[in-house]
Order: C-alpha cells, then structure tokens, then sequence
C-alpha cells in the first residue's frame, strides 16, 4: 500500500493521525486533514483488498426479498418525496438514479412513489437480484462513474444513501453526479456524520465500534474516540468520514450548491429506520433469559433517546443528509 495521503477535498497532504493501526498492511490509519477536517485512511487499502471484501458480500441476501426492508424503503421514501415536494417538485414523472443502490430497494420505493427508476450498482449479485424482485425501469452494472460515461440522459433526483464512503475516490463519484442531475434536478448525498458522537451513546453501536477500533488500532478508550472522532471509519468498508461543511466544499468544486441540510440519528424514521427506536416494553424482554446486562443496554438504549434527539439539532447524529442542486 502506497502512503500517498492527500485530502480529496481541499488537497491538503499534512495530516493528523487520530488512530494509528496496529498493521497497516491490513488496515490504515485513520487521520484527518488539519485544513478541512475531512477524514480518511492512509494508506487506502489495495483494489484487491477492497474487491476481496465486497466479492460475494451481498450473495447470502440474493436469495430471498425482505418485505420488512421494503417497507422500510417505502417509508423512507415518503419522506424523501415529502422533502422534495417541499421544494417544489412532486415525484410524479420524475426520474429517480440511484447510485450505488446496492438490492434496489430504494429504486423500486421510488417506482412506486411514480418516478422512472434506474438503478446502478457495480455488484453483480445485487443487480441480479434487483432484476428478479422488482420492476425497474433500467439497471447497469458497473460503477456510477462508468454509467456517466455510456449516458446522455440527466435525471431528475440523484440519489446517494451511504456509498460515497465507501468510495476510494469521492470526488469522481461526485463528478458523475454532478454530470447526471438535469438542470433543476435534485442530488441527495448522505453518508456518515463525521462531527457524530452518537454511535458511542447506543450501547450497541458504541460496543460494535469499540470493539474493532480496539482489535485494529493502539490505543482505543472511550473517551479517545470522544475526543478524536473517527467515525464511521472502517477500511476496507468506510474510507472516508465528512462532515456537512466539508463535503458542501467538496460538492461546491464540482458545480453543485447545498440547498438544505441535516444531520439524523439512528433510528430516524425517515433517514434510518432500519436500527429502529428501543420501545418501553422491549427494555425488559432479556429477563425470561437472565440477560441482565441486555436489559441494561436497553434501558441506557431507551433513556438517552432524548438525549440522540437533541445531538440530531445539534448536528452531533450519526447520519447526515445533504440535498443540493447545480450551481447557478
Ligand atoms: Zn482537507
């Protein structure tokens, strides 16, 4: 691995190392740009290393359709659509690009909110089983960079819910986004909130996270990643963590001007409602089983509910979403 560390958003080469990996030929640092305070890995993990990861990942799902998660799509989806007719555009005949949209379910909630769908996505199980569970308009496999390349058509909501952290290269992501929304089109970016500190507050997230920045990184305690942030970094799956005054940076070098937005939590009924809310009757439901360390997390789960809440206004959430539009 080449330790060739540039920001991708300002160019900046110094950087902060804010979790030095135990072997970095299997993981790399995690460190942030003292300039923008984009954060990303250095080195960046080989295309054998990220190909190896993804190859198969989505081949065990590929099997059956999940209508708990296209109900979760179509739930998203309302808002979505709710949140675009608020800035003046129904769905009705708008056409819907999902990039990176992974089984499609999200395509086919768009589908059947009234838009035209199309679905890209570069794995090759995922868009076969998007073929046989819904009813697209169109599919390509291959990346969104070479889906821009083979189109003339712009589309009008282009929609990116959690790839561009995964993306070895962000900015070629967000140029071919920028190349596929029509002229008053709408793009709708989100990804993992870098500013975050909730996924520590969850106890399931905060041991999930604990537990393998522990096992890959020197010297992990609670209050370092407080401190330092480095969510939601995780080579090779996450390589890059933004925040929403980075990334409008980023969209604004590539022609596209932030027109709202938002960071959400866990939990969010529109923007994450597949890690749902804990309900007052599920805190006590490990006790027929004795767990009482599970009845634990689930109450700290059910109390600091608020207290997410408040993290959401405050831009501190784990998610953020961005929708923005050509520059003028
Ligand atoms: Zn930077």
């Amino acid at each position: 691995m080449a330790d060739d560390a540039e920001c991708v958003v300002c160019g900046t080469s110094d950087y902060e190392v804010l979790l030095r990996s135990r072997d970095r030929n299997s993981h790399g640092d995690i460190v942030r740009c003292p300039s923008c305070s984009h954060t990303y890995v250095n080195p960046m993990p080989t295309l054998e290393q990220i190909s190896d990861y993804y190859n198969g990942l989505y081949s065990h799902k590929s099997q059956t359709f999940s209508n708990e998660q296209m109900a979760l799509a179509r739930q998203s989806m309302r808002g979505y659509v709710a949140a675009l007719q608020k800035k003046s555009r129904g769905a009705q005949h708008c056409t819907f690009l999902d990039l990176g949209g992974g089984l499609g379910y999200y395509s086919q909630a768009a589908k059947e909110s009234g838009m035209t769908s199309t679905l890209v996505d570069l794995d090759p199980c995922s868009i076969d089983f998007a073929k046989k569970h819904h009813n697209l308009d169109d599919y390509f496999l291959g990346t969104s960079e070479e889906f821009a390349a083979t189109t003339v058509n712009k589309y009008d909501v282009v929609f990116l819910r959690h790839v561009i952290e995964h993306y070895l290269d962000p900015r070629a992501l967000l140029q071919a986004a920028s190349n596929l929304v029509s002229e008053n089109g709408v793009v709708i970016l989100e990804t993992d909130n870098n500013r975050g500190i909730e996924l520590l507050i969850r106890p399931g997230s905060r041991r999930w996270y604990m537990d393998l920045y522990k096992a890959r990184y020197h010297d992990v305690t609670f209050m370092s990643l407080l401190q330092k942030r480095p969510f939601a970094l995780d080579p090779p799956r996450h390589l890059h963590g933004f925040s929403i005054p980075n990334l409008q940076r980023l969209l604004e070098s590539l022609n596209l001007r932030s027109t709202d937005s938002l960071t959400y939590r866990l939990g969010d009924p529109v923007y994450w409602p597949n890690v749902p809310d804990m309900k007052f009757r599920q805190v006590y439901a490990p006790l027929v089983k004795f767990n009482v360390r599970a009845v634990a997390d689930n109450m700290i789960d059910y109390c600091t509910l608020p207290f997410r809440k408040c993290l959401a206004a405050t831009g501190h959430a784990s998610g953020l979403c961005i929708y923005a539009r050509k520059a003028g």
